[in-house]
């Protein structure tokens, strides 16, 4: 009998319950940095300044809950909403699962770590930049929260080859 499949694998994201849709996100914190719109182009920019409410430490929300009080215009992911919208990473996992692909070994929900977001260089954490301490958001333009991390590909570090030197 094969193992039971993870609910990420076998139900639509429409499909999820409150649970579970949350627990999809890896803490990555990468759609809570700002981005720029071009209004005549359309073209979006990404930078490395983090909105007011991120955590740039742990990377989360520091109210989640109530995160639209104080960031009106912060949008709420909605399976509707994730096929309109340009500015998720390739490794959220929202995305992901949209597009039919299996979370990655550093998922927190695969590696049962909230910590391996981080350690395989995914998270914003050490990139990211407070508001407050910004300035002109002009001054802040980065590519990589649209591109995908170099550790994103990267094996888990158990499943890494043991050189010579290591037992
Ligand atoms: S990019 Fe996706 S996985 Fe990362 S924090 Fe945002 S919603 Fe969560
Ligand atoms: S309000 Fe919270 S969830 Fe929304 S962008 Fe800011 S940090 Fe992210």
């Amino acid at each position: 009998m094969s193992p039971q499949q993870p609910f990420w694998k076998t139900k639509p994201l429409k499909a999820m319950t409150r649970a579970e849709w949350e627990s999809l996100c890896d803490g990555c914190g990468r759609c809570c940095l700002h981005k720029m719109r071009d209004e005549d182009t359309d073209a979006l920019v990404f930078t490395n300044v983090a909105c007011r409410l991120l955590s740039i430490g742990s990377c989360r929300c520091a109210d989640y809950e109530n995160r639209r009080a104080w960031v009106p215009d912060c949008v709420k992911l909605t399976p509707a909403r994730l096929k309109k919208i340009d500015w998720l990473p390739p490794t959220c996992a929202y995305r992901l699962v949209e597009e039919g692909k299996d979370l990655p070994w550093w998922h927190p929900l695969v590696s049962g770590d909230p910590e391996t977001v981080h350690q395989a260089g995914v998270s914003v954490r050490g990139k990211a930049i407070r508001e407050r301490d910004a300035g002109p958001f002009e001054q802040h333009i980065v590519r990589w929260p649209g591109q995908e991390p170099r550790g994103a590909r990267a094996q888990p570090p158990s499943d890494r080859k043991k050189g010579p030197q290591e037992t």
